[in-house]
């Protein structure tokens, strides 16, 4: 029998997705389905703490193997903000419309538009704790553009593309984004400890 491995997320669809994605290694299952229903604390000042702290907060609670994702959109026009409080940028409405608008506002006067998204995935098994880094570098469009993807995508440019990741292909974002780097490492690591 797979081993469980819960998910620290609230969001069904990241589960059945990264469910697919591990089913050779593990079952991913969520927190509903162990009856965490709470909202976790995420209080940490960078990615890495936030996620570690999901990811201790349910070890600790329920005594389970798990992971959690933290991902942040970091300017360096901006001294790498939004960063940890990227959903949560132009307020607690965590509005993608609000939020872009605000950036776009906030990097008018600036030349260098450089900047990444970058995801941390903790991982506790067997009481180890582990940390994995996905980043993809582009820069951000002068204005929205396309309607794809979700959160930031109208507005970032991956490195090497002319398009946004609203305006590329699923499948092309999917091969080079941020998560897809993190959870490569973190199912490289799992087929070490197969
Ligand atoms: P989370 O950690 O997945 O909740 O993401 C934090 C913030 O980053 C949210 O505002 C998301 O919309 C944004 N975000 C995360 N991944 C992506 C992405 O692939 N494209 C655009 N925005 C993203």
């Amino acid at each position: 029998m797979k081993n469980k491995l819960i998910f620290a997320t609230g969001n069904p669809n990241k589960v059945r997705e990264t469910g697919q994605i591990l089913k050779d290694y593990m079952e991913v299952i969520s927190m509903k389905d162990i009856g965490a229903t709470e909202d976790i604390p995420e209080t940490m000042p960078t990615l890495e703490g936030c996620a570690l702290q999901k990811a201790r907060y349910l070890a600790k609670n329920y005594q389970v193997d798990c992971f959690s994702e933290d991902t942040g959109l970091e300017v360096d026009a901006l001294d790498g903000a939004p960063g940890v409080i990227t959903a949560r940028y132009a307020g607690a409405a965590k509005d993608a419309n609000a939020n872009m608008a605000l950036l776009l506002k906030n990097l008018e006067d600036k030349t260098d538009r450089s900047a990444q998204f970058r995801t941390i995935i903790a991982l506790i098994l067997d009481g180890e704790e582990h940390l994995f880094e996905g980043i993809v570098r582009g820069r951000i469009a002068p204005q929205k553009m396309g309607t794809g993807g979700f959160g930031y995508d109208p507005v970032f440019i991956p490195e090497g593309h002319e398009a946004t990741f609203a305006n590329l292909p699923a499948e092309v974002k999917h091969g080079i984004s941020h998560r897809s780097r993190a959870l490569a490492k973190l199912v490289a690591f799992l087929e070490t400890r197969k």
